[in-house]
């Protein structure tokens, strides 16, 4: 059998079983097709069925969650942790707490986190979770009481050597407190077992700041491998998470102008560049909607109900940082005729199918999330290293490791890309090298 007819083969079969599953099918459908010349070199592969295997999660869990809202009434949720692959370490992927969170959305991230962590070079498998919960509009005491359920049976299923979970959308420092106290109260004060701690809690110094951060490192690399660099380049950001806060912050030191950030109901323009302390008090302080900005910058413009992609400007760079298909065919088309050269992706799987594929003919440095947006999980992994040693590191030593975790998935994917497909190709330069490492140490480890 041909390589690209075994991949059809996989294909066909996960399709027919999981039909509904949209964004799982768009996950796969994007990665095993790149890796067809890897598979031409290792035949071992197609002879052992390993695709089949590695597209099977090892473990899936759903649960509910019964909580009591501040009124007295019971709520229930329904709760997620796919286990996908446990070949190079113990599962390793954050908890999404959003409305849209199902199970394909689950999967999804879960395939996606697989050679996310391989692509780090850190002892890290792949794994994902979370809850159709909405932490938007909920009280403090809500938060808590929703993540105490949460953690009461969740509690089973992880463990620093088992699964180790940390935060996505929706999940951030207060989340990550909460399911670490009901995890202590319940089993004894285990560092390890999360990532993403407030720093009391031993929470890893820069690891708020990593994905973001590792993403323009990322995107520096990029530049400078083309004799480029950040300086005076116009940046599109979208999103006003943790993610986008921090994209912008280190874009900003390193002399881009950033003009937008947003959230899911509308976008700002600052033309002057985004200010960043604002942007933070609105979101992390207030917790409010990214339209208070104007009333401070009466100069920068609000554009409701619409996505950052139909920005009519001219850019340099777009870094996606929202959430998955924000990016359709027609964005894509906006952002080659705003004359970008680069997106990279800080979300998880921001550009449709479609969008990718015409990156390439417009001529734009595709840069896809499982290598751009490494550096959160990575530092999560640095977090456990330092759990483990019960030794904190300064900020300075995680960021200059992140910046080198982020130079070598650069490189890594480079050189794949020009020994597999050519230079530019980072999607199949970042698929092939991730999936080389995994289905490796899944081959010396038998079928297990
Ligand atoms: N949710 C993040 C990601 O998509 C971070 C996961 C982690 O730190 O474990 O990679």
């Amino acid at each position: 059998m041909t390589s690209k007819s075994y991949i059809e083969q996989v294909l066909r079969e996960l399709k027919e079983k999981h039909a509904e599953k949209k964004e799982f099918i768009q996950a796969v459908e994007e990665f095993l097709p790149t890796l067809e010349i890897y598979l031409d070199e290792h035949t071992e592969i197609i002879e052992k069925n390993l695709l089949s295997l590695i597209v099977e999660p090892e473990r899936l869990i759903q649960f509910r969650v019964p909580w009591q809202d501040d009124k007295g009434k019971w709520q229930v949720n329904r709760a997620y942790r796919v286990q996908y692959n446990s070949a190079i370490g113990p599962y390793k992927g954050g908890l999404r707490f959003h409305p849209t969170t199902n199970e394909s959305i689950v999967r999804f991230l879960g395939f996606e986190q697989i050679f996310k962590n391989s692509l780090t070079g850190l002892p890290i498998g792949g794994g994902k979770g979370g809850s159709d919960f909405d932490p938007k509009g909920k009280s403090d005491s809500e938060v808590m009481r929703f993540c105490q359920s949460f953690m009461t049976e969740f509690q089973k299923h992880i463990g620093p050597d088992i699964d180790v979970p940390a935060g996505d959308i929706g999940v951030g420092g207060r989340e990550i407190g909460f399911l670490f106290g009901q995890y202590k109260r319940l089993n004894g004060y285990t560092a390890g077992v999360l990532t993403g701690k407030p720093l009391n809690s031993w929470g890893s110094l820069a690891r708020t700041e990593a994905t973001g951060y590792g993403l323009v490192y990322f995107v520096q690399n990029a530049l400078k491998d083309r004799q480029d660099s950040l300086k005076d380049k116009k940046v599109v950001v979208s999103g006003s998470g943790n993610v986008s806060i921090y994209a912008i912050e280190k874009a900003q030191e390193l002399g881009a102008t950033v003009l937008t950030c947003s959230d899911s109901s509308g976008y700002i323009y600052d033309a002057d560049g985004i200010d960043l302390d604002l942007v933070k008090e609105i979101k992390e302080v207030r917790r409010s909607r990214i339209k208070d900005y104007i009333d401070v910058h009466t100069d920068a413009v609000y554009v409701e109900g619409e996505s950052v992609w139909t920005l009519k400007e001219a850019y340099d760079i777009a870094l996606p940082c929202a959430t998955q298909n924000e990016i359709d065919l027609n964005a894509a088309h906006e952002i080659a005729k705003a004359g970008a050269k680069i997106v990279a992706e800080g979300a998880n799987m921001p550009s449709s199918k479609k969008a990718i594929d015409s990156y390439s003919k417009n001529g734009i440095l595709y840069c896809p999330g499982k290598s751009a947006n490494a550096g959160g999980v990575a530092v999560s992994a640095l977090e456990m290293a330092q759990n483990s040693a019960r030794l904190p590191w300064t900020f300075e030593k995680v960021d200059s490791e992140l910046k080198i975790i982020m130079k070598n998935i650069y490189i890594v994917c480079s050189e794949t890309a020009s020994k597999y497909a050519e230079k530019n190709n980072l999607m199949a330069g970042a698929n092939i090298a991730g999936f080389d490492r995994v289905i490796q140490a899944m081959i010396s480890q038998g079928l297990v």
